[in-house]
């Protein structure tokens, strides 16, 4: 490997584990170099900080406003770019009125009336960038590794053309192993389950809601004179209030299982996103699942995966790792 890509494989693979403040730094500074090329005109390449606060922003906005994954190991004190983000987050919840999440890159904060909320966050971002972040990056063991210099006063990062061009090339290994070891990081904060599959997905841009109307026939055998009920209130659902529910919330699982699943009104679906359920909820769906066991025709292999499920205690398993 090029020495200079070693470098970044070594601090990557081998820097410590408080927080993920690196994986976010070392991340922007490789998609920056996706800009740079090959006829560019100067010898030295700067990056602003202001740009890699940006996608520093980005990164954490997406994983907490899908998966709520948890960035340090000090849970009642989240690092200070963790706080500014999920502040952001609620602002926008707010003025949006909803708690559905979206994509950073989807979201025109100018448009919406928020641009001060904006630039007031990057500039908290880019302040922690220069404390604590930028410097702290090079650092092994006792050891600096001169991968970049740094202005930071004036909020700069310069790289020889030369080595912003290796990140470049580079960049498909260097973000593959970003993700590896923040992955890592987060298995070690969050005991939330498919940790890797989570990051992937956001990065990829593949976080799909699959259509739960597959679960329909299922959930439907509980209600053999075909007047659905809701699991939460208890009274009759009509079509076109009728929606499917994870108990323990998808963001958490990340997985459509039965045995996690209730029809219940619409309103009180979207409402209570990532809410804890209730032990009673718990108790009440373990007896369902039992029934809906009994119900379900044993040759398939919804039938195998109930069954796993109720012998192997998923429901009350997830629903205490959920609660922490
Ligand atoms: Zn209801």
């Amino acid at each position: 490997m090029n020495d200079y890509v070693n470098q970044w494989h070594k601090l990557i693979l081998n820097c410590s584990f408080d927080n993920t403040y690196k994986m976010v730094w070392g991340k922007a500074l490789v998609e920056l170099s996706l800009n740079v090329s090959d006829d560019y005109e100067n010898d030295i390449v700067v990056f602003k900080f202001k740009d890699i606060a940006e996608l520093c922003l980005k990164y954490y906005w997406n994983q907490i406003i899908y998966f709520n994954l948890i960035q340090s190991a000090n849970i009642k004190k989240p690092p200070e770019i963790v706080g500014i983000t999920k502040q952001l987050i609620n602002v926008y919840f707010e003025k949006r009125d909803s708690v559905q999440p979206v994509r950073f890159e989807k979201i025109d904060f100018d448009s919406i009336g928020l641009t001060n909320n904006y630039f007031t966050s990057v500039k908290k971002i880019i302040k922690t960038l220069k404390q604590d972040v930028c410097w702290r990056f090079m650092n092994l063991n006792g050891n600096t590794y001169e991968i970049y210099q740094l202005n930071r006063v004036e909020g700069k990062v310069y790289f020889t053309k030369q080595n912003a061009i290796l990140l470049k090339i580079h960049n498909d290994y260097l973000f593959t192993l970003i993700n590896y070891r923040w992955t890592q990081m987060l298995e070690g904060f969050n005991y939330s389950p498919r940790i890797s599959r989570k990051v992937r997905a956001i990065d990829e841009d593949k976080i799909r809601r699959s259509s739960l109307k597959k679960f329909h026939k299922y959930i439907d055998l509980l209600f053999k004179d075909g007047i659905r009920k809701c699991f939460y209130c208890g009274e009759t659902i009509i079509e076109k209030d009728l929606s499917v529910d994870h108990v323990i919330p998808w963001s958490y699982m990340f997985s459509d299982d039965l045995w996690n699943l209730v029809y219940c009104h619409k309103g009180e679906n979207s409402e209570k996103s990532n809410r804890m359920p209730l032990e009673n909820d718990i108790l009440r769906l373990e007896e369902r699942n039992k029934v809906l066991l009994q119900e379900i025709d044993n040759n398939t292999k919804d039938f195998d995966l109930l069954q796993i499920a109720i012998e192997k205690d998923y429901l009350k398993q997830f629903w205490i790792s959920f609660k922490g």
